[in-house]
């Protein structure tokens, strides 16, 4: 059996990250992804290496997402890019405000990524699929959970066909928001985001910054570990796999991996919930 699932990477720093994302790619390739998506650096930071990293994975054959962000940019950077993408076929983008390091003001033309996705909507029509963020736990600078959930109905009036989470380790807050969604009339997929748990004071950071949960039985647990990372990588492999499973009880249909370019974690996680190939 096959889960419909996607994966996202970001791009590599050097040839030899390169060389072990192109290696991770080929072994995931076998969960039959729906598609790959690449992560795109603050003001278009990592542009050439996300535009690189989205053109290999479509000549190896797989569908790609290039994610676009649009803090600090210009209307004639976004319609370059757009333009860029295009013309390498790709179909399908994940739209986002992006985060500006601190001190930075913004000096673009856009202000929420609800203004990228009517942009891109009112430049290149239906050309492509829009996937957007959304956030069970609620984004960290909302004002109130009732305004994060405006804010994600004004994406997807605004054009976005998909919605993926910010990743969570509560499904509680995936079926709420999901049963939100609903209650607002909203007629879209609202995809989880998987972060598989392999390194756990790197979690701990990315949690911290992106407002992500980590249920205090989970921290102290990772804690207790120390270095210990065949315990973390065990123990996460646990939580994550009983995790999925709930979420797709629950009536989840599809998945979206944050592999951090790595293989292992999430081919174990696919091929305990019995999808693996
Ligand atoms: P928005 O939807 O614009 O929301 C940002 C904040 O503004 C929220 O608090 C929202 O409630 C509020 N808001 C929105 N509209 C309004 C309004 N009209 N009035 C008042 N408040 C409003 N970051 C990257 O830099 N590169 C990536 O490639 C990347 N990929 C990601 C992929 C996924 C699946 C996810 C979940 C996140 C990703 N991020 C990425 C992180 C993302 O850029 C940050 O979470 C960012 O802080 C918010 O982006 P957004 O697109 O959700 O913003």
């Amino acid at each position: 059996m096959t889960l419909p699932l996607s994966l996202e990477f970001f791009p590599p720093k050097t040839p030899e990250g390169a060389a072990k994302l192109r290696a991770a790619r080929q072994q995931l390739y076998a969960l039959q992804p729906e598609f790959c998506s690449v992560t795109y650096g603050a003001g278009g930071s990592t542009q050439q290496g996300t535009f690189d990293t989205v053109s290999e994975i479509l000549m190896e054959g797989v569908d790609a997402a290039s994610h676009l962000s649009c803090i600090g940019a210009t209307k004639e950077k976004v319609r370059e890019a757009l333009g860029l993408l295009d013309a390498m076929g790709v179909k399908r983008l994940v739209a986002l405000r992006g985060d500006l390091p601190s001190g930075y003001g913004t000096g673009g033309e856009f202000t929420y990524a609800s203004d990228l996705i009517a942009f891109i909507r009112n430049e290149t029509g239906d050309k492509f699929k829009i996937d957007v963020a959304c956030y069970p736990e609620v984004h960290p600078q909302a004002r109130s959970a009732e305004s994060d959930m405006k804010a994600f109905a004004t994406k997807v009036r605004a054009g976005a066909n998909t919605a993926i989470t910010q990743y969570f380790f509560n499904a509680d807050a995936y079926f709420r928001f999901v049963d939100e969604v609903q209650k607002a009339g909203l007629e879209i997929a609202v995809v989880p985001g998987i972060m598989p748990i392999t390194n756990s004071s790197q979690l701990m950071r990315f949690s911290d910054a992106c407002g992500a949960e980590i249920p205090r039985w989970i921290r102290l647990r990772l804690e207790g570990f120390g270095d210990d990372t065949k315990s973390i990588k065990a123990f996460g492999l646990d939580v994550v796999t009983a995790l999925c499973e709930k979420l797709r009880a629950g009536g989840a249909g599809c998945f979206h991996f944050y592999t951090m370019n790595q293989s292992a974690a999430t081919l174990e996680i696919c091929k305990r919930l019995g999808t693996a190939q």
